[in-house]
């Protein structure tokens, strides 16, 4: 397919995905299993082929996050089990286990409704959720022992999974991450001496395991890492080289290169005045396609013919650029605003920064308004 009728593209490189995999699980070692977090649209990077690609893998669990997503996974009829991140109310529990999802339960009501759904004489898999100090969703640290124990005794529950979540930025939260892990492995191992723990249990994710921290479950959980995002506010907590963006290109073509003499405007009416006469380039990608507006004193630059050029304006669905260094550029031209050329390269982190965001952030607003292209192990081209 010729993408002349709209050239703005993502790139998403399915091998740096087997990578940061075989990073993390380098990392962590034989005695964890590692379950892929696809939530969010596998954090933008599309549910589905993320999924495909990894089903070869052994992981675990693929965890998600909406009902929507996990049936579209579901449908692809891949041999890794799909568990639902708590999300469903305890009357949405029979929808989930029909379609052959297992839920998160992280209270009675819910466990019960998912018992009443199993098959007769069958058994509704669940995961439980457990609040280790994050405070957001699961059973109080507290509470779990005893509501495994009251799990143990519905009929048609079979509790395959324990887990917890405790995720930090920087180094204040890494020493808070260390203690909440301390907390969690003693109820593990509490849970192991009543033979109540469930096969898989698993409180690592991103921040732990490039943190190098480590745990007595038997699994981890990752999304950022596996996607080469950092899951850091402050990049000096841990050495994230080894994990690479999926997200590997975006880019564009030049629709236009036109001449603008000294004094007049280029793209901000009645306000810019060039003070020198400018060749100037038009993309057709702008904030529709989820390109920020540059954050004050930042520079934002793309790369044309493996030389960078600023951004003068992001309108709606254009850019405009400044070809005073590319005098040669000519309409058609690719226009990249992440991704490598030559010598030259645009990493997310810059993209980032100029964005104002994080980089899972940027990932987002990029994800399903450019034409997705795959590449490596089960490429094609897909909108997501
Ligand atoms: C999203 C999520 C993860 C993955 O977190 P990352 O920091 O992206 O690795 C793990 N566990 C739970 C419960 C989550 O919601």
């Amino acid at each position: 397919m010729s993408d002349a009728a709209h050239p703005a593209w993502a790139v998403y490189d399915l091998d740096r995905l087997h990578a940061n995999l075989a990073g993390i699980r380098r990392r962590c070692g034989p005695g964890q299993a590692v379950m892929a977090a696809l939530k969010g649209n596998a954090y933008g990077h599309g549910a589905v082929p993320v999924a495909r690609a990894l089903d070869g893998e052994g992981l675990a669990a693929f965890m998600t996050g909406s009902f929507d997503e996990a049936r579209r996974i579901g449908a692809e009829g891949l041999r890794t089990p799909i568990v639902m991140f708590a999300g469903a109310l305890p009357a949405g529990m029979a929808d989930l286990v029909e379609a052959g999802l297992v839920p998160t339960v992280v209270d009675r009501a819910g466990a019960e409704a998912a018992a009443r759904a199993a098959q007769p004489g069958g058994t509704a898999p669940v995961y439980v959720k457990v609040d280790a100090g994050l405070g957001r969703l699961g059973v109080a640290l507290e509470a779990a022992e005893d509501f495994l124990l009251d799990l143990a005794a519905i009929e048609g529950l079979e509790v395959q999974g324990l887990y917890t979540h405790l995720p930090f930025g920087d180094a204040r939260g890494r020493g808070w991450a260390e203690g909440r892990f301390a907390a969690f492995d003693d109820l593990l191992a509490r849970l192991e001496e009543r033979g109540l723990a469930p096969p898989v249990t698993q409180a690592g994710a991103s921040a732990s395991v490039a943190a190098g921290l480590s745990d007595r479950a038997n699994a981890v959980c990752v999304g950022h890492l596996l996607y080469g995002l950092s899951p850091f506010s402050d990049a000096s907590v841990a050495d994230l080289s080894p994990y690479r963006p999926v997200l590997a290109e975006v880019g564009s073509r030049l629709v236009q290169v036109s001449d603008h003499p000294q004094g007049s405007d280029i793209a901000i009416a009645g306000s810019f005045g060039t003070k020198r006469g400018r060749r100037t380039g038009v993309a057709p990608v702008g904030a529709a396609q989820g390109v920020a507006r540059p954050v004050p004193g930042s520079r934002p630059e793309v790369l044309i013919r493996g030389r960078r050029a600023p951004i003068l304006a992001v309108s709606l669905e254009h850019l405009t650029l400044d070809l005073t260094d590319v005098g040669e550029a000519e309409v058609g031209d690719t226009v990249l605003l992440l991704g490598g050329d030559g010598e030259a390269a645009i990493g997310l982190g810059e993209l980032a920064a100029w964005f104002g965001t994080r980089e899972l952030d940027a990932v987002l607003a990029l994800s399903g308004r450019l034409t997705a292209r795959y590449r490596g192990a089960g490429s094609g081209i897909t909108r997501i």
